[in-house]
């Protein structure tokens, strides 16, 4: 066995150059270690986390609740096979269509997996029920997942070419036009999948109208509505579920992200009616497995007895209310998003340098676009979590050069 000396951080640095497949600008720091809303790095320097392990760490790094369900149920079962039903899987498929008024589950490790699922679902219902209509009508600017299928379903302007050629099907249309979507509904089309806020496209919200109009025309056309809730889902918007701001139910739903607080784990919901799949069709070795169902039960469950969902909201409000103060005297604009998934524009170019002098003064956010930056902490994030990193943006705001530049 090759022993591995501690290394310090240079060195892992390094050895990550050397060895680690690049596939992303990373800043030159290593993550240790976690503990509710911070991290720290090898060189134990303390970083305030408004990036929540990317909208992940719905109950911050490390929550006791995901350590006792991974110790009691590694203990008890960790792997069953896709082959047999097990305790958690049952258990938390009950929760969880319960709480979400759905009817039933299938459970996947990624939200791409998720949404493959869905895609799958959908195209099943275009075979058995819509004379072989296949195609999807997916929105401009959307994000959907890294696997072919979701790349393809995924409108981002710069994916339009890449890995070529696409998974055939999909339709992209402007979010929130609904005559444009209605132009593009086709004999062929069997469902119309959105995001109901665009996390990756730099938080932009579909409006009621909007919405009330896709659900009308699903209706009308017998398409499925597929609400992919991956980065919206379990609290984030102030919510349980996003589609609650607007009263309008999808067909099929896909969770990620905090469904697992940190775990692998992504599931697929749909009615009744669209239990579709013959035995075969759909599964995978880790679907239902019994260590992440423990750990998906446990993470719901206390995130209905903490009222995780009720802080995100209180938080999100208050972090809006700090932002507006901040934008009197610096150029923030078009403050925007619902709970703790909320967005702000600065002048182009500016939001990754803004990224990169906050994560030098210990606060970790992110920036989707040049112009935009994204916080997106743990729904566990306290007032002064929330003073302490608008005191940080205030200062990072007052380092920033293109300002300096701009405003001389
Ligand atoms: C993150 C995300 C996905 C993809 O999830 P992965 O776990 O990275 O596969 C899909 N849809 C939305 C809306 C997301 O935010």
């Amino acid at each position: 066995m090759i022993q591995m000396e501690k290394m310090k951080t240079e060195q892992l640095l390094e050895t990550a150059d050397k060895s680690v497949l690049f596939t992303a600008k990373r800043p030159n720091i290593v993550m240790e270690r976690g503990k509710g809303m911070y991290m720290w790095d090898t060189d134990g320097n303390r970083y305030l986390d408004f990036v929540g392990g990317w909208a992940v760490a719905s109950l911050g790094h490390s929550p006791a609740a995901l350590q006792e369900a991974l110790t009691h149920q590694s203990a008890t079962l960790v792997h069953a096979s896709p082959g047999y039903y097990n305790r958690p899987m049952i258990e938390f498929a009950e929760l969880l269509t319960s709480v979400s008024g759905m009817d039933k589950a299938f459970f996947a490790s990624s939200g791409a997996e998720a949404n493959e699922s869905a895609i799958k679902l959908a195209r099943k219902h275009g075979t058995v029920n819509l004379d072989g209509a296949y195609e999807i009508i997916t929105l401009t600017n959307s994000f959907h997942g890294r696997s072919l299928a979701t790349m393809s379903a995924t409108g981002k302007a710069q994916w339009k070419e890449l890995f070529a050629p696409k998974v055939d099907g999909f339709k992209h249309v402007p979010i929130n036009d609904l005559d444009a979507c209605f132009a593009a509904v086709t004999n062929q089309t069997c469902a119309i999948m959105v995001e109901l806020v665009q996390g990756e496209g730099g938080v932009h919200c579909v409006d009621e109208a909007y919405l009330f109009g896709l659900r009308k025309i699903c209706d009308m056309y017998g398409m499925l509505l597929i609400f992919d809730e991956i980065q919206t889902g379990f609290g984030r918007t102030g919510k349980l579920f996003a589609y609650e701001h607007y009263g309008i139910q999808p067909d099929v739903m896909t969770l990620g992200k905090g469904i697992g607080a940190g775990f692998p784990l992504s599931a697929m919901l749909t009615k009744s009616k669209y239990d579709l799949f013959e035995p075969g069709e759909q599964g995978g070795t880790y679907t239902g497995s019994p260590l992440a169902m423990a750990v998906g039960y446990a993470v719901l469950t206390e995130l209905l007895e903490q009222n995780v969902t009720n802080n995100a909201k209180l938080q999100g409000k208050y972090i809006v209310s700090g932002l507006q103060e901040l934008s009197r005297e610096f150029p923030i604009s078009e403050i925007r998003g619902k709970g703790l998934l909320l967005a702000f524009d600065v002048p182009e170019g500016a939001a990754p340098e803004l990224a990169a002098i906050c994560l030098r003064e210990g606060l970790l956010i992110n920036s989707p676009t040049p112009s935009t930056i994204r916080l997106v902490p743990p729904l566990i994030v306290t007032q002064k979590d929330c003073d302490e990193m608008l005191s940080i943006l205030r200062r990072a705001f007052k380092q920033l050069t293109l300002i300096k530049v701009s405003s001389i």
